[in-house]
């Protein structure tokens, strides 16, 4: 039995960072962080946030916005968002076992463990479903990140929009 790296139980890079974008821009300061910003307060390398961020655009969960003061915001969508369904867009559905794989275990056909394991997976996720991106900045959370992303934004750098 191979157990994905990765797997759903256990949240990617990827989707860690993401929701951590996510809560860092749940956070109301009069203020629209650029990427750098984001990736500086979250102390996570600019090239992985870049990356977050333009998936979270595609999704339709954070906006980047023009012009003087321009920079990343939630959408509405973004502030009610499901954790549980960001989690699920974002590791996606794959078995956290690879039963069907080059070497097919022999027992996929009738295989209890394989079920149950499915089932433990849709836990997961359902037990995140309840919360929203906004929850997730209630306190203690919220005020912790107010208070370090205090004082002015990083200096803003080149390159266009919430860069
Ligand atoms: S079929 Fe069952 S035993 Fe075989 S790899 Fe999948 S979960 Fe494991």
């Amino acid at each position: 039995m191979q157990v994905f790296y990765g797997d759903p139980m256990r949240l990617t890079r990827f989707t860690d960072l993401a929701l951590r974008v996510l809560m860092r821009l749940a956070v109301d300061r009069g203020d629209s962080p650029t990427t750098r910003d984001v990736a500086a307060t979250m102390q996570v390398p600019y090239t992985h946030t870049a990356k977050v961020v333009a998936r979270l655009q595609h999704l339709g969960l954070v906006e980047a916005r023009r012009g003087r003061g321009g920079g990343l915001a939630l959408t509405p969508a973004g502030h009610a968002a499901s954790v549980g369904g960001v989690v699920r867009e974002l590791e996606g559905a794959d078995d956290v076992v690879e039963c069907e794989g080059a070497t097919p275990c022999p027992l996929r056909s009738a295989c209890v463990l394989r079920g149950a394991l499915r089932r433990a997976q849709e836990a997961f996720f359902a037990a995140l479903d309840p919360l929203t991106v906004d929850d997730l900045v209630t306190a203690p959370t919220g005020p912790l990140l107010l208070g370090i992303t205090g004082g002015p934004p990083a200096g803003r750098q080149a390159g266009g929009p919430g860069s």
